[in-house]
């Protein structure tokens, strides 16, 4: 989608910050950081949020999560924990239309992130 913010990022026309790649899957750091790492997980097809790509595309749900999994993985945060977020939708404070799976961590982050 030519006004998709992470598609362009995927065709490389938007620079960022790779920290992990697969043919299917893209994982940049957030250029807004919430928490010392934070890092978001897309599927490089495009799909607006992930009840979308669930529905339409279980087995690419499937290697988004274990993308996410790697990606905590290689940043350090299995021993002291993680998040995994999926904004979704308006009420869901979705701000960019493409699913992405926030991976935050580096520090206790609280109960609850709003
Ligand atoms: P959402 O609110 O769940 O849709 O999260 C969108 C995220 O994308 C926010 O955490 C933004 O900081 C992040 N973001 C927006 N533009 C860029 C960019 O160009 N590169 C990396 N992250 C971005």
């Amino acid at each position: 989608m030519d006004d998709c913010l992470f598609c362009r990022i995927v065709a490389g026309e938007i620079p960022a910050t790779t920290v992990h790649e697969t043919p299917a899957i893209l994982a940049f750091r957030d250029i807004d950081p919430k928490a010392p790492v934070h890092v978001l997980v897309i599927p490089k097809d495009h799909h607006a949020d992930v009840a979308s790509l669930a529905l339409a595309d279980a087995g690419l749900a499937g290697e988004l999560l274990a993308a996410a999994a790697a990606v905590a993985e290689a940043e350090g945060l299995r021993g002291d924990g993680f998040r995994l977020l999926f904004n979704t939708g308006g009420h869901g404070g979705q701000e960019v239309a493409h699913v992405h799976a926030h991976v935050l961590g580096g520090a206790p982050l609280g109960p609850m992130l709003c």
